[in-house]
């Protein structure tokens, strides 16, 4: 007969595919004086426009489950986009989506490739599904190497590839026509992640939805939309891509508050293109300031944040010594491509004024 669990067994049933990872933690406490460190939007929604979201709240039951899919909200982002309603999926987050690519896409040893570096939850769900996972390592300027990449696609007949543009960690975008480029070359699924696309110059990806039914494009409310804290993102694809996706997917994934949240938001683009301008031209300013200094380098780029090395200090010493005054960055040292590199992103005028004096009192 059967003897009972240790904790020995028990830690044997957990696939070492999930007992080799490490969890996504962020390691910095949640709050600061000056947090410019997840590529957040510094503001909050309007205090009136808070307010009147408050008020519905009493005409939400919390008693019934929301719809097992937002269609309201599905909706309204799909008249953002100009798509059509059936193209759109909302999540829990666009994290959330993320591992529905991995649970509709990748089974054990599926061929995936990965431009690097890149927003590393990517990597996390290839490798909790046990991909065949092939790293691109960046061009010398850390854009993204397309034409190694296109080799690699086709070599290992990949299933899934990922391009995120604007990129996190580098900022840097990439241009329509490598876009294309990879989308041409693989039969395999090309999931475009425009979580900063608000602040890309290039066009949206959408205006290539009609072309390439391996096209997935991943979108977030947690960035210029500023709605982080409530769990709020979408994907578009083509329509039958998407029925096929929902049957994948956990129901009521996303609660009747955020959902009224996204809808508010969405009827006031007015405060989104104010925001957007605003966040622009704060990076603008951070990337003068960072540029100006013969002791850091940086990094162009096209999303809300900068990336940046310091020169004549460690960067785990500079990051330290900027907490100490209230300032929280976010370190790169992680990725290969990327050691003595500091992630900052736009703040307030106040915040980034606070980040530039207290990296001037550092180095
Ligand atoms: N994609 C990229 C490229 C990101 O940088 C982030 C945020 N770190 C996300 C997706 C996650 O966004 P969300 O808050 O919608 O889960």
């Amino acid at each position: 007969s059967a003897s009972p669990a240790t904790l020995d067994t028990v830690m044997e049933r957990i696939r070492p595919g999930v007992r080799n990872e490490s969890p996504y933690l962020v390691g910095a406490p949640p709050r600061a004086e000056v947090k410019l460190n997840q590529n957040e939007s510094p503001y909050d929604l309007p205090p009136a426009l808070k307010a009147e979201l408050i008020e519905t709240l009493n005409d939400l039951a919390f008693n019934r489950y929301p719809a097992e899919q937002p269609s309201d909200l599905a909706e309204a982002l799909a008249v953002h986009n100009d798509v059509s309603p059936e193209q759109v999926l909302v999540g829990n987050g666009s994290n959330e989506l993320t591992y529905l690519f991995g649970l509709a896409f990748i089974a054990p040893d599926t061929p995936v490739v990965l431009p690097a570096p890149m927003f590393s939850l990517y990597e996390k769900v290839a490798r909790l599904h046990d991909a065949d996972l092939t790293t691109i390592p960046p061009r010398d300027d850390l854009h993204f190497d397309i034409d190694a990449l296109v080799a690699a696609v086709t070599r290992t007949n990949a299933a899934m590839t990922v391009l995120t543009t604007p990129n996190n960690p580098t900022g840097l975008a990439l241009p329509p026509s490598d876009l294309e480029r990879v989308l041409q070359a693989t039969p395999g699924i090309v999931v475009i992640d425009e979580a900063y696309v608000e602040f890309n110059e290039h066009p949206p990806a959408t205006e290539l939805l009609d072309a390439y039914p391996n096209l997935i494009i991943l979108r977030t409310l947690s960035k210029a939309f500023g709605l982080a804290g409530l769990r709020l993102g979408y994907l578009m694809a083509h329509e039958s891509v998407v029925t096929e996706l929902m049957k994948a997917r956990l129901p009521f994934m996303v609660d009747r508050f955020s959902e009224a949240v996204g809808r508010t938001v969405l009827q006031h683009p007015d405060l989104l293109n104010e925001r957007v301008q605003q966040l622009k031209a704060h990076t603008r300013h951070l990337v003068d300031a960072l540029s100006a200094r013969s002791d850091v380098t940086t990094v162009p780029t096209q999303a809300n944040f900068v990336l940046f090395a310091p020169q004549t200090k460690h960067a785990d010493a500079v990051q330290d010594a900027l907490a100490e005054r209230g300032v929280l960055v976010r370190n790169m040292g992680g990725y290969d491509a990327l050691q003595g590199y500091l992630r900052v992103c736009a703040g307030t005028e106040t915040e980034n004024k606070a980040f530039l004096d207290a990296l001037d009192a550092v180095l």
